[in-house]
């Protein structure tokens, strides 16, 4: 897998229309484990949910127990090409396979309340995104400093008033939201994409350029 990529990569299956996503967590040089001489690796396999796949009649749910999901995983990946083949049919029974909710909220203006500037929301809380542009936790980390760009001159200044406080919090989350109102979106028509192989091209959000965000 090193070969492929030394930390991450991403791929769809043409005939399946399910898709890998596969990244080292750690290596023997940094991690911490009893057996250092080993690689934490994550594993995603996901798939369209709709009728059909894989011949079933009914969407394909996601099953109940880690066993199952492994026995599911499996089957998918079971006509793929090597290496992405093997690494999933190599893992052993014990692994634990857990299920990631795919969900997402776009923010929008007023679906909160700041209590006059004095509470607000940042990162996931404020805008959950499906993770197929990898970009959420980016941009909970802007809205950190976006927020800071806003909030320091007013609470550094001796003169300030409740009102100052409102109106740096209003102007933080105008443009969080906007920021990331969009990238929602173009991440939830990523994750559609990731499952429609015919829809994979440069245009796609999938694999289409992330946008630069301007600081302050
Ligand atoms: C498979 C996967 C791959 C991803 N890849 C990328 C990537 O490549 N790039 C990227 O930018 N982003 C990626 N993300 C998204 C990224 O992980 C999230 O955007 C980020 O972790 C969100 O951080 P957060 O602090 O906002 O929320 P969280 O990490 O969810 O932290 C919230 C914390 O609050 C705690 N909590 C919840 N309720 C309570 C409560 N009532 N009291 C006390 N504590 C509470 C939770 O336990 C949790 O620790 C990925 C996500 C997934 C699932």
């Amino acid at each position: 897998m090193q070969e492929c990529d030394p930390f991450f990569f991403q791929g769809c299956d043409p005939a399946t229309d399910s898709f890998m996503f596969f990244s080292f967590q750690d290596t023997p040089a940094n991690n911490d484990r009893d057996n250092q001489d080993t690689y934490d690796c994550q594993v995603i396999v996901s798939w369209p949910y709709r009728a059909e796949f894989l011949g079933r009649s009914e969407p394909t749910e996601t099953p109940a127990t880690s066993e199952e999901r492994l026995r599911l995983m499996k089957e998918i990946t079971r006509d793929w090409a090597s290496p992405f083949r093997d690494v999933v049919q190599d893992m052993p029974s014990t692994s634990t396979v857990q299920a990631i909710r795919l969900e997402d909220w776009p923010p929008e203006e007023g679906s909160w309340e700041n209590f006059d500037g004095r509470a607000t929301l940042v990162g996931d809380a404020a805008h959950a995104m499906t993770m197929y542009r990898g970009e959420a936790a980016n941009h909970g980390i802007t809205d950190v400093a976006r927020w800071l760009d806003f909030h320091l001159p007013v609470l550094k200044s001796k003169e300030r008033s409740g009102g100052d406080l409102k109106g740096a919090c209003d102007a933080y989350e105008r443009e969080m939201i906007a920021r990331t109102h969009l990238a929602v979106l173009a991440s939830r028509q990523a994750c559609l994409d990731a499952h429609d192989h015919e829809r994979v091209n440069e245009r796609s959000p999938l694999v289409s350029k992330r946008a630069p965000i301007a600081t302050a």
